[in-house]
């Protein structure tokens, strides 16, 4: 089926048109730049720049993938979770899509959507499943396993606290750094010593496990840095940039790497996939790499213009419901900002 995916659940406006598992264009319009004055996305700032940037998005998107609009088959959007305001614009725009091409309407899940991303990367032919699935990013850090991408999808484990990439957003802005922080960090680490600085790995002591095996925790990481540097700098010396970068980055890519192989041992699944916007992070890429093929687990990671939020994730999701026999949506359902990850659609027809 020839689908058109629309993603607003944060700050990238994202329109991406797929054909069954073929990418045919993948748009996205970003207010990235607008929220770093501020240092983190700014709910409001975010749900105006989709109100503005959505036709203009839509229209090089079809352009793009030499299509037009009437031989769509259906129109997928985001229904959550993510930013409520921000959700809202998408699902607005998406029935009206919907409504006025008399075009069935797919509303389904973020979370699965990134997920959904490697069906069409380009050599998607070799997706197995089922797989343990980690997802980092700004607003995310989830450890899935998937059995079966459009019908069984389980959370492990998430953030109790920070997301990943919003840790590596707080730490740099505490080590006078720029917003976003992730490819800040990467590059201060640069000829760092990753074992300069012991910090902490959360839930990982013994007593965290029993309650939080699978969950993470990066709020104690980004505080015990804070006091580091305080300390430091009464000592009246240099801080040493590249060493708490470093060791800031190991701590993180430690405990996130960890954790996702144990779960691939635990559960019996040799099969790992990586996507959301932190995966960019070259030491996070090396380290997994590595100790994977240490335990026999592949690893797939699809490019990353389709790790980060896109628009084409959540057409190749609706396109996978649509070949399994799924019904479309009925327009009832809203933008829900906490849509737990086990509702891979939302208001199926015929559905209680
Ligand atoms: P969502 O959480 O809804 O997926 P988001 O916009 O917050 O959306 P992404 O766009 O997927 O997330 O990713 C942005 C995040 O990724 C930021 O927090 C940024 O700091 C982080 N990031 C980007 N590059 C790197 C990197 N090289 N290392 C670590 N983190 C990175
Ligand atoms: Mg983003
Ligand atoms: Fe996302």
């Amino acid at each position: 089926p020839l689908v058109l995916g629309i993603e607003t659940s944060c700050d990238e406006t994202g329109i991406g048109i797929v054909r069954g598992r073929t990418l045919l264009s993948n748009t996205i319009a970003s207010s990235m730049d607008e929220h770093a004055r501020f240092g983190g996305v700014v709910p409001e700032v975010a749900a105006r720049a989709h109100l503005e940037a959505l036709q203009p998005t839509i229209e090089r998107a079809v352009a793009d993938a030499g299509v037009s609009l009437a031989d769509l088959d259906a129109v997928a959007v985001t229904s959550g979770p993510g930013l409520a305001g921000a959700l809202m614009v998408g699902v607005g725009a998406a029935k009206a899509l919907a409504l006025s091409l008399e075009k069935p309407l797919y509303a389904v899940n973020h979370l699965v959507g990134h997920i959904a991303a490697d069906i069409v990367a380009p050599d998607s032919e070799r997706i197995e499943y089922p797989t343990i699935a980690l997802l980092v990013s700004g607003g995310h850090t989830s450890l899935l396993h998937v059995r079966d991408l459009t019908t069984d999808v389980e959370l492990l484990g998430e953030t109790v606290d920070d997301a990943a990439g919003e840790a590596f957003d707080k730490v740099a802005r505490l080590l006078g750094l720029p917003y976003p922080g992730g490819p800040q960090i990467d590059r201060a680490a640069e000829g760092g010593d990753p074992r300069a600085i012991r910090f902490p790995r959360g839930l990982s002591r013994k007593s965290d496990l029993e309650k939080h095996r699978w969950d993470f925790s990066f709020s104690g990481l980004k505080t015990s840095v804070a006091r580091w540097v305080e300390q430091h700098q009464d000592s009246g010396e240099d801080l040493p940039l590249a060493d708490v970068a470093a060791s800031f980055r190991e701590a993180v890519v430690d405990v996130l790497v960890t954790k996702t192989l144990d779960a691939c041992q635990e559960r019996g699944v040799p099969r790992l996939l990586l996507g959301g916007g932190v995966i960019a992070n070259a030491r996070l890429r090396e380290v997994a790499l590595s100790r994977a093929a240490a335990r026999g687990v592949e690893v797939r990671i699809p490019p990353l213009s389709l790790c980060t939020d896109n628009g084409a994730m959540i057409a190749a999701l609706a396109a996978q419901l649509i070949a399994s026999g799924r019904q479309p949506s009925t327009l009832g359902f809203g933008a829900d900002s906490t849509l737990p990850v086990t509702e891979i659609q939302v208001a199926e027809a015929g559905q209680g």
